[in-house]
């Protein structure tokens, strides 16, 4: 599938790994639609294929797909899956990536089973499992002190030096392997999802599902987009800010225990805040004071998650009575990875 720049057209070279267009510094991203079907999974882990669950709450029937069953314990493995098999594509055998957690794990995880030496930058503020799972897989970690931000510019500051930068926010790589979550859903499911609730930070994830929908309206294969709901924390909420005042310039980044969806600039902002009204649906900031007892919510139901996971669960409370059935709540990372 093609891939150009958005900004100036030109497309992605056929030598080496440019994170961003070497012509203008814009993102890179696919041209055509995505196809419906498999990602190419020839470095797996065993990623994808999760349970949907349904549970009645709220007074309703609700399903829930448990993506924090996958191999490195988050949704990241659909992507790295997809992003690896491109670096083994160009003969990459070292790569660096920056991340607060998770997308490092998953990234770690990978690298080690493709045979790549990977360095991961992480802010000092991630969790004390995630680093440790980072560390056990043979990556380098680099902990950078400050808020998340910092780890971003330590990682193109050695990005800039050479080095290869497996980014999971500026390659669009991972957007195929995102987009088979919508085809399990609809398959798992039998029809079309009403309404799709999905924790969102630099939003990968939901535009990478939001097109896999697409491309299955495209086939026929649904009649409607499902409404997009993505949920960020209150603390850090740029996605929020430019869905409902068009701007993300006066976003304030403070702390969270929601720290995977911690990302003051989302570099997909636009394409992510897009699709989104495109489908009918919307953006929620939910308050730090609800997060844990979302958390514990979702663990009586028996699905134990992550805080950043446990957003979804105000969010769905507070914004159910709009959602069209059947209602999908993405559970997106596991709580074995956060102590407290
Ligand atoms: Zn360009």
């Amino acid at each position: 599938m093609k891939i150009a720049c958005v900004n100036c057209g030109q497309t992605y070279p056929d030598l080496g790994v440019p994170y961003k267009c070497s012509n203008c510094g814009g993102l890179y991203d696919y041209v055509e639609p995505l196809a419906v079907g498999e990602a190419n999974r020839s470095v797996s882990l065993g990623e994808g294929n999760t349970p949907l669950l349904s549970a009645k709450v709220l007074g309703r029937e609700v399903y829930f797909k448990c993506e924090y069953l996958n191999p490195s314990g988050s949704f990241k493995d659909r992507g790295t899956s997809s992003l690896i098999f491109f670096l083994i594509s160009r003969g990459v055998t070292k790569a660096i990536e920056d991340s607060s957690g998770n997308a490092g794990a998953s990234f770690a995880a990978y690298a080690a089973r493709a045979g790549i030496k990977a360095r991961v930058y992480i802010p000092e503020s991630a969790s004390g499992p995630k680093r440790k799972q980072i560390e056990a897989y043979g990556a380098e970690m680099v902990s950078v002190p400050g808020p998340r931000s910092k780890a971003s510019e330590a990682v193109i500051q050695a990005a800039e030096s050479g080095m290869i930068y497996a980014s999971h926010a500026y390659l669009p790589f991972n957007l195929p392997g995102y987009a088979t979550c919508a085809y399990e859903i609809y398959e798992q499911l039998g029809r079309n999802p009403g309404a799709v609730v999905v924790p969102a930070g630099q939003g990968g994830f939901l535009l990478g599902m939001a097109r896999g929908f697409e491309s299955l309206l495209r086939t026929d294969k649904i009649q409607k987009m499902p409404m997009m709901v993505g949920v960020q924390a209150n603390a850090c909420a740029p996605l929020h800010a430019l869905w409902k005042n068009g701007t993300m310039n006066d976003v304030v980044e403070s702390p969270t225990i929601a720290e995977g969806v911690r990302t003051r600039w989302p570099v997909r902002a636009e394409a992510v805040v897009e699709i989104t009204r495109r489908s009918g649906g919307r953006f929620v900031a939910v308050d730090e004071a609800f997060i844990l007892s979302g958390r514990d919510a979702l663990a009586r139901l028996g699905f134990y998650v992550e805080p950043t996971s446990a957003l979804v669960w105000h969010a769905l409370e507070e914004s159910i009575s709009n959602l069209p059935d059947p209602v999908v709540v993405v559970l997106t990372g596991s709580g074995l990875k956060y102590l407290s």
